[in-house]
């Protein structure tokens, strides 16, 4: 039977360390972290998540603004809005909450913010530095998967790494920080010829699909180390894109959905935007 990976365990304790943290940076610079959220238009789980976000600053101590823009905003209002963020000093993360209205380019609004307050580390500056090894910014959600690694004793080092997935989001990401730690790395998408064979090969594997169940029994070998991604809204509830009961009793640990992955992607936001608050608390020393 598999090791559980408690996400929400885990979170719960690093935003204790972020809070403790947050509390010296004040104490021995006067810099409080400071996160703008932007949210334009109505989109629910947006709203959701905007929210989370909000409460999760709130717990650790930091200075946070939310900005709820309608759905109609134009490309320049938006632009300005994070013009104006970039050069506030109490500001040091910028958030646009995704999807955008189709309106408005996503990558132009995500190039707009300055690269030292990219907390997403989405902008093209970022992505470069994660590229060749050398960054303190990183995307969230595979920066959450590595911290849990991490503490569950799992070392990429000579491993090999099956990534499900290549979004600019989650899987590519997730294939660089495990390269990064020694980790021989194969990523997979929707023209990846077999699949299961190659899923089967995994030391460590991580799903990151969109598909319901998508990982079977028959996709694992005995003993893997399965990181499961995918929140998938179904009929019966929240579910990842592994079976769990099924690849459960094979796996050597895994995490569940909801409870795993997820609560530690709004951690290492929040872990982001105290690296950025640090760095501009250097920047500032006479
Ligand atoms: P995307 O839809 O952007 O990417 C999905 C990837 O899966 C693509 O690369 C796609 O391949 C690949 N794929 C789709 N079908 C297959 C298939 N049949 N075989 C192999 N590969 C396939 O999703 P995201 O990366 O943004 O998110 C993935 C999941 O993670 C979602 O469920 C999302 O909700 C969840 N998520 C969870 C987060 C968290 O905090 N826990 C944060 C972000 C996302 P191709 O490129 O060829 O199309």
């Amino acid at each position: 039977m598999a090791e559980r990976i408690d996400g929400k365990a885990a979170a719960a304790d690093l935003r204790g360390r972020i809070a403790e943290e947050t509390r010296v940076l004040k104490e021995k610079t006067g810099v409080t972290p400071g996160l703008a959220v932007i949210l334009v238009g109505d989109d629910p789980a947006s709203r959701v998540y905007v929210q989370n976000k909000k409460r999760g600053c709130e717990e650790v101590g930091f200075y946070s603004r939310s900005f709820h823009l309608p759905a109609d905003t134009g490309m320049e209002a938006l632009l300005d809005l994070i013009r104006t963020l970039n050069g506030d000093e109490a500001i040091h993360g910028i958030l646009v909450q995704l999807p955008l209205p189709a309106h408005l380019d996503e990558k132009t609004v995500t190039e707009a913010i300055a690269p030292e307050k990219d907390v997403d580390a989405f902008t093209y500056a970022n992505v470069g530095r994660i590229v060749s090894g050398d960054f303190d910014l990183v995307p969230c959600t595979p920066a959450g998967i590595m911290a849990l690694l991490s503490i569950y004793g799992v070392s990429p080092d000579g491993k090999h790494a099956v990534v499900v997935g290549r979004s600019n989001i989650v899987g590519k990401p997730m294939a660089l920080l495990l390269l990064h730690q020694n980790a021989t790395v194969t990523i997979c998408h929707s023209h990846t010829k077999n699949l299961k064979e190659i899923c089967r090969e995994a030391d460590i594997l991580v799903a990151a699909v969109g598909k319901p169940r998508f990982i079977t029994r028959d996709m694992v070998k005995e003993g893997a180390v399965v990181i499961d991604v995918g929140i998938n809204r179904t009929e019966t509830g929240l579910v990842g894109d592994v079976d769990y009961e099924g690849v459960e009793p094979l796996a050597s640990k895994i995490t569940p959905v909801p409870g795993g992955v997820g609560p530690m992607t709004i951690t290492m936001l929040l872990q982001n935007t105290l690296t950025a608050a640090k760095r501009a608390a250097e920047r500032e020393k006479p």
